[in-house]
């Protein structure tokens, strides 16, 4: 038995992930909320007094501004899409004999004008960009989402619906690359208060086929990406837990996200994975909350 299915085992055994039979996709226990409420609280104490404005989406999103994001291009792999039953009462009849006999039922499936959120962002830019010019201090946003991926996986880490609770700011480039840095330090700070050790790496995506290849290239070259790391499956392979994006002026341009000057917008985004961050502290710290050091506890629930 490898170390992750162990990991995940134990997990299943406390109750603090509960199995559904698909991987990747798990029930949480009140504790293991409790503790995801708590790290939010955190995040709220360090981020609370840059005054973002805080929204929130469903999981699932617009499909054209999905299709329009490029997401398909990039990551066509990890998506995820929402179909349904359009059909008549006839169809309905075909539909439930196919299941009777065991036939491939979704086939008659047809697609809705919802798809699931892949990271908590992709419904933000569009809204802000309907709202006109960005005032002379920028946009600063708060935002939280179950995001799917599919990625199946016995690592308990990397699930295919999970939480992400984003900070995203628009500005000029100094402002945007100013906020991604002090996210940077404040998430060093905040896993440090408890008690968990990182370290932090430059990135990059799995952009989709050969020509992603040269997505991989250009966006570790230039430093857009960074990721907080903190051991969870692996101590060789450590698992990120905070990424720090810079699109440049990529979205701005995409989405007519502009300045008062009318020059266009750069963005960042920093997203914390919220189950990646419960894992890593019920990993270093044990399964029984009440068993954690005194410090860890006082910094999650005062
Ligand atoms: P990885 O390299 O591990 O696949 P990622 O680079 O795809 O992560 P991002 O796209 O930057 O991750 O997503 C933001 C944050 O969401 C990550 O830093 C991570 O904490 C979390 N996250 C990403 N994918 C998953 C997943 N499959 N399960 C749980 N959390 C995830
Ligand atoms: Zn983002
Ligand atoms: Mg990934």
């Amino acid at each position: 038995m490898d170390m992750q299915t162990s990991f995940l085992d134990r997990l299943f055994e406390s109750g603090l992930l509960i199995d559904t039979g698909v991987d990747g996709l798990y029930g949480r226990s009140g504790q293991f909320e409790d503790v995801i409420a708590a790290f939010e609280r955190l995040i709220d104490a360090f981020g609370g007094g840059d005054g973002a404005e805080a929204m929130r989406f469903p999981p699932g999103m617009n499909r054209a501004i999905f299709e329009k994001s490029g997401y398909m291009k990039s990551f066509p792999q990890l998506a995820g899409t929402v179909h349904s039953f359009c059909g008549s009462e006839l169809d309905h009849m075909s539909l439930l004999q196919c299941m009777e006999v065991g036939d491939d039922w979704t086939k008659g499936q047809e697609p809705t004008d919802i798809v699931l959120t892949p990271a908590a962002c992709y419904p933000l830019y569009p809204t802000i960009a309907k709202r006109g010019r960005l005032p002379a201090k920028g946009g600063l946003f708060d935002l939280q989402s179950y995001c799917f991926r599919h990625e199946p996986s016995k690592d308990p880490a990397r699930q295919q619906l999970f939480r992400m609770r984003e900070y995203v700011c628009m500005g000029t480039e100094q402002h945007v690359t100013d906020f991604r840095q002090s996210w940077m330090d404040r998430g060093v700070k905040m896993m440090e208060a408890v008690g968990l050790d990182v370290t932090i790496d430059v990135a990059n995506d799995p952009f989709f086929g050969r020509a992603g290849k040269m997505l991989v290239n250009n966006q570790r070259d230039q430093n857009l990406k960074f990721e907080l790391l903190i051991p969870i499956t692996s101590s060789a392979n450590p698992t990120a837990c905070m990424s720090f994006n810079y699109h440049q002026d990529s979205f701005g341009i995409k989405w007519g996200l502009n300045l008062e000057d009318g020059s266009v917008a750069h963005t960042a985004c920093v997203g914390f994975g919220l189950e990646r961050i419960a894992l890593a502290l019920f990993h270093h710290h044990g399964l029984d909350v009440a068993e954690w050091p005194a410090k860890v506890r006082k910094a999650l629930w005062g």
